[in-house]
């Protein structure tokens, strides 16, 4: 009977595990998870936090016992502390007992996710300093958040999680101070055009953004009272470090698995690593880029949920294999939504390409059905075949959906000549008779 260790129960080793027992009832399935719970999702968290729902346990999407009735032997509280890729065994710590033993596996997967970056910061072990990872931390966060006495909040780092942050700690009517070491938030995955309208937005919301700057000292006795930067110094009550994740897969080391710099196992596109029977997918992995044709550290949940569900597949005895993805994501920033997919205008300059770029401010419906906004929309494309390379959109309604429809469109190859002419629905609350999209796709010369 076919052994199979999967290190990491929540997304991508979840996904993998549910789909094996179904494609292979015989398969003898081991998790080993280090925290309390499996199948986890992270992505409620910022919700959970600002109290947009009360119950934690909402964020779990299967539990150990349903798993354990599946026929899937699920050990919480169990660390794996390395792997001995010879002998195909891992050493394992059960973290209740501290005992510690060996297991063997015919096939391993490696889903161990993500950590959260902790910048070099002075002092970042003072009380009232969070991450937003695990369950643990978000109970945390809503605590000191529901405290009315922490007034003041700084969110360390505007990517997507500290954005989304933002919103809930305004829920508690905070004084919000975000903290960018760039000149511009979410500078790896928008353009300028789109963040510029993310920044007014926030600035409306009386969210103080100090971009260009370096954290570089808490101060506090027991807990934080003042955050430093290169430049000023500011009261704070509670900060929150959302300086973006590492793959955990420093206990690999030694291992010779093949590694992007950041730590990430490479994968191909059937989720293999460079070691024989041993795959990954996840946080803790890379992924094919489609327009890069190259292993990219993308960690999102859409991305280890897809590539677990292969791997899966796959340990059954397939070859199945994920094409891989577009970087599609997406986030709402107070009232605006924002989504993105394909390539930024940044990153088609890195590859060396002849693009071009159309940015349009257009209405996302009819003017006399209640509720019309303007939405922005940015497309970039290849100048000497027009082919769509990537999208990016913000709008207060349905911006994140018209998204989705440029994934498709670059996906499937779509010039913005085509995308001009798609046949889109209209009705007069949802769109106008020719969408953003369509214009969007005919201004793009
Ligand atoms: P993880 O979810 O990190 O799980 C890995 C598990 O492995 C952990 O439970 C860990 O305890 C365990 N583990 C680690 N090391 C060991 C070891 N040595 N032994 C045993 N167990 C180990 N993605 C989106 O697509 N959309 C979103 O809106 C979104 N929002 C997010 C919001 C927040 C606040 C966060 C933190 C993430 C968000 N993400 C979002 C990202 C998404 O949550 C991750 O991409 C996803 O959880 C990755 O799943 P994973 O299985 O690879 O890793």
């Amino acid at each position: 009977m076919m052994k199979v260790i999967i290190v990491g129960g929540v997304a991508a080793g979840m996904s993998a595990a549910a789909k094996l027992k179904r494609a292979n009832k015989e398969a003898q399935i081991t998790v080993y998870e280090k925290s309390r719970h499996v199948s986890f999702g992270a992505c409620g968290l910022p919700y959970f936090v600002g109290n947009f729902f009360e119950d934690s346990q909402k964020m779990i999407a299967r539990t150990v016992e349903q798993f354990n009735a599946s026929g899937i032997t699920v050990n919480i509280e169990h660390e794996v502390l390395n792997v001995d890729t010879d002998n195909k065994c891992i050493t394992v710590k059960n973290l209740l007992t501290g005992e510690t033993f060996t297991d063997t596996y015919d096939k391993l997967m490696i889903a161990t996710g993500a950590s959260a970056i902790i910048p070099p910061i002075k002092n970042v072990d003072l009380k009232h300093v969070y991450t937003l990872k695990s369950m643990e931390d978000g109970e945390a966060l809503k605590h000191a958040m529901q405290n009315e006495a922490l007034k003041r909040v700084a969110i360390v780092g505007a990517g997507f999680i500290g954005l989304e942050v933002v919103e809930a700690a305004k829920q508690y009517g905070k004084e919000v101070h975000v903290f960018q070491l760039n000149d511009r938030v979410l500078v790896d995955t928008f353009d300028k055009e789109i963040t510029d309208l993310l920044e007014e937005e926030l600035r409306a919301h009386d969210v103080h953004l100090h971009l260009s700057q370096t954290v570089t000292e808490l101060v506090g006795d027991e807990a934080v009272t003042q955050i430093k930067t290169n430049d000023e110094t500011f009261d704070v009550d509670i900060v929150v470090l959302t300086a973006g994740v590492r793959p955990n897969t420093s206990f690999l080391k030694g291992t010779g698995i093949e590694m992007l710099r950041n730590g990430a196992l490479v994968i191909d596109h059937e989720g293999r690593t460079s070691i024989e029977d041993i795959y990954a997918a996840g946080d803790c992995a890379s992924i094919n880029h489609i327009l890069k044709s190259e292993p990219a550290y993308i960690p999102l949940a859409t991305v280890a949920n897809k590539m677990g569900r292969i791997i899966g597949e796959n340990l059954a005895g397939a070859h199945h294999t994920f094409n891989g993805s577009l970087a599609s994501a997406c986030l709402k920033v107070m009232n605006l939504e924002a989504g993105r997919t394909g390539l930024s205008e940044q990153e088609a300059i890195n590859l060396g390409i002849n693009y071009k770029t159309v940015f349009i401010t257009d209405m996302n419906q009819t003017s006399y059905y209640p509720g019309q906004s303007k939405i922005n929309v940015k497309l970039i494309y290849n100048a000497d075949t027009k082919v769509i390379l990537g999208g990016q959109i913000v709008g207060r309604k349905d911006a994140v959906q018209r998204v989705n429809v440029l994934a498709t469109a670059i996906f499937a190859g779509l010039t913005t000549d085509q995308l001009a002419m798609l046949d889109l629905c209209y009705a007069p609350p949802f769109a106008r008779t020719w969408d953003v999209l369509n214009i969007a796709g005919s201004v793009a010369k």
